[in-house]
């Protein structure tokens, strides 16, 4: 335990421009003292396009001061329920993807270790395959494959690039193959755009994964999607991830592989509020690219969006701490 207070800084001492840029203005935390840990992955080196992700973690922490303390449709308090603390960036190396992939999923497994359940800022999307490895690989969270929600404009489940078998456009096709995940269980929300080849979503099918394209999106709309992500996850572990490319490039242009025609800010706040009280390991956000967001407009979204995410992390937490 620790004496620290696990608060956001007091915006009426301390002015949001101010102080040191933490997530949420929250204290420097190490995974034993917080229930949440806030972490950074600043890794593009899975990128196979158009890059900048590897400045993702430092430009959400700045905006993130924006975030203040209370959600203002569910009233949840996550830092009331919770404590919660900046656990600071994952160790990577932009040199060398191999280890990379070794040390993230070693720093993960060490947040499980102390009991913490991560919320995380990428970073390309390859991140999230070592961020598995390190909180299912080890058998504490759970003893199988946990489930998915996985808003994208992209499927992510291509074989391989350049001959390359991890980046950013293959996570769950390894992590489907290496028992992370249930295909069953997962779903994925959002897609859309051209591929480049008419098989690149047979993996995905063959495997049972249940995939929503915007189309369907539109004609069911949130909540009825939502409703079936619900129950395709069920009340086993899950985790959750979302790639603001899902977004519409006119909110969020600060990405490297935008696609038109996707959802807005207030459809995916509200579908992260219908992921509400299911039993969630941790959840991510990633392709936030600072480099193509001149306005700092994404990475002002990304902020926001994290905070819906940490609000329902937090009930989770809250909920596994004091079962019924
Ligand atoms: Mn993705
Ligand atoms: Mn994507």
């Amino acid at each position: 335990m620790t004496d620290k207070d696990f608060q956001p800084l007091d915006s009426g001492v301390v002015p949001r421009f101010a102080g040191m840029p933490t997530f949420m203005r929250l204290p420097v935390a190490t995974p034993e003292e917080v229930d949440i840990a806030l972490v950074g992955v600043p890794f593009d080196g899975g990128t196979t396009n158009r890059p900048g992700t590897r400045h993702g973690p430092r430009e959400v922490r700045n905006q993130s001061s924006i975030v203040r303390r209370v959600h203002h449709a569910t009233g949840v308090s996550p830092f009331d329920l919770v404590r919660v603390g900046d656990c600071g960036d994952a160790p990577i190396n932009p040199l060398n993807l191999n280890e990379t992939l070794e040390s993230v999923a070693g720093f993960y497994a060490g947040v499980r270790r102390a009991g913490a359940a991560p919320l995380t800022v990428g970073g390309d999307h390859l991140i999230t395959l070592p961020i598995l490895r390190g909180l299912v690989a080890d058998g504490l969270v759970t003893d199988g494959p946990v489930g998915l929600i996985h808003f994208d404009a992209h499927s992510d489940t291509y074989d391989s690039f350049f001959g390359n078998r991890y980046n950013h456009g293959t996570p769950f096709r390894r992590a489907v193959e290496e028992g992370l995940l249930d295909p069953r269980r997962m779903v994925q929300i959002g897609l859309r755009g051209a591929i480049s080849d008419a098989a690149n979503y047979d993996f995905a099918k063959a495997a049972g994964i249940r995939m929503i394209f915007i189309e369907e999106f539109v004609e069911r709309g949130a909540k009825d999607v939502m409703e079936e992500a619900r129950a395709i996850v069920g009340s086993q572990p899950t985790y959750l991830t979302f790639d603001i490319d899902v977004l519409d490039p006119c909110f969020a242009p600060g990405t490297g592989t935008p696609e038109i025609g996707g959802l807005t800010t207030r459809e995916a706040q509200a579908m992260i509020r219908m992921a509400r009280g299911l039993n969630l390991i941790g959840v991510d956000l990633v392709e936030v690219s600072p480099p193509f967001d001149p306005s700092g407009g994404t990475a002002i979204t990304a902020a926001t969006l994290m905070f819906e995410l940490l609000c329902i992390l937090a009930e989770s937490v809250a909920a596994r701490r004091t079962p019924g």
